[in-house]
């Protein structure tokens, strides 16, 4: 079977297309034949080794995958069954989608819910994913879309395209934050009522500022975050997932203890089995039709070595799917 491999020479993360035996592939109750995978941020700073990611070499990057069960051991699973896989430390510590083949524990996948196919499940992907995550932490802190505006931040990614859809299907008034005016155009048509550029919130953070959101999803982190927290509504919650502009949160605490501002974390990849399958159902059930045509592009599988540097180099717009077979 084909793969992406990552190999480390030196110091340095190598990555090529490799012929494997699928007796190599690791333990697991459920053998998958991948059709399609995709190019996250994370799998980005793994495949360039720009990013720790990788805890163990050789490694098959891919944190997400979609296909069909060619032999499983656990009764949950049958053979020919669609299934998705994202989070767990697959391609991180454990072989991931990047390849013909992937073997795992019954415990990480998801069947596949009623409404989507392989291909419409990983353009949503880890990515969607984490965005119907931070919607629904915005829904658990009391936030409606008569609470007012909700920012999302690189809007023009994987995770912030995805939030703007979403927000906006489900009836939220959207503010997206692209530094590309090139993404303005996707923008508007996934459903953001206005666009903010970087510029707008990279400048020197203040405590407190004119409130001008009720809620927002960030994926960039740093001075973005730390200006955005200073403009939320009283009472207002911010979804915390990426670290795009960087990993420092250089902000106070009067955002939080004048304004009873909100701020939540969200992880991905440890979400318990219950949980995805909420998120999921919900993803299939708001995400409009025209989403799927939208902020999609493709590659194969020797392509995705560019399609990663070209993501970290900021270069591409909304999601990128390899097609695997
Ligand atoms: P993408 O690369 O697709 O999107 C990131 C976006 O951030 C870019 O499109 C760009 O948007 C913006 N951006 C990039 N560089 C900078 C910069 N230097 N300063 C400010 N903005 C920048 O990545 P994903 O959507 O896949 O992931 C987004 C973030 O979320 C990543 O940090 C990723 O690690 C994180 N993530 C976290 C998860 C979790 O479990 N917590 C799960 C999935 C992702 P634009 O050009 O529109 O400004």
């Amino acid at each position: 079977m084909q793969a992406l491999l990552l190999e480390q020479h030196n110091g340095q993360t190598q990555a090529r297309l490799a012929d494997i035996s699928p007796d190599e592939l690791p333990d697991g109750e459920v053998t998958v034949e991948v059709d399609w995978s995709g190019i996250n941020y994370k799998d980005a700073l793994a495949i360039t080794g720009k990013g720790k990611i990788i805890r163990q070499f050789p490694m098959i990057p891919g944190i997400d995958f979609s296909g069909r069960v060619v032999y499983s051991n656990d009764p949950r699973f049958h053979y020919g069954q669609s299934v998705i896989l994202t989070g767990w430390g697959v391609g991180e510590a454990h072989w991931g989608g990047l390849a013909e083949q992937a073997r795992v524990k019954a415990d990480w996948l998801v069947a596949m819910p009623k409404g989507l196919d392989s291909r419409k499940a990983m353009i949503i992907g880890t990515a969607g994913f984490t965005a119907m995550l931070c919607v629904m932490a915005l829904e658990e802190g009391g936030i409606t879309p008569q609470s007012g505006e909700i920012l999302v931040t690189g809007a023009g990614g994987g995770v912030g395209s995805t939030a703007v859809a979403l927000l906006h299907s489900l009836g939220y008034k959207v503010c997206a934050q692209s530094g590309r005016s090139a993404t303005h155009p996707m923008l508007q048509q996934l459903g953001a009522d206005n666009i903010l550029s970087r510029e707008a919130l990279s400048g020197d953070v203040r405590p407190l500022e004119k409130q001008r959101w009720a809620g927002a999803i960030d994926t960039v982190g740093d001075k973005v975050l730390a200006n955005l927290l200073a403009q939320i509504h009283y009472g207002g919650v911010v979804a915390a997932c990426g670290l795009a502009g960087g990993v420092n949160l250089p902000t106070t605490v009067i955002p939080f203890i004048l304004r009873n501002v909100r701020l939540q974390g969200i992880d991905s990849v440890n979400v318990p089995a219950v949980r995805r399958a909420e998120v999921w159902k919900r993803l299939t059930k708001s995400l409009p039709e025209s989403y799927y045509q939208l902020a999609t592009r493709e590659v194969t599988l020797p392509g995705a070595i560019e399609a990663a540097q070209q993501l970290l180099a900021n270069n591409i717009t909304g999601r990128t799917l390899v097609k695997i077979r």
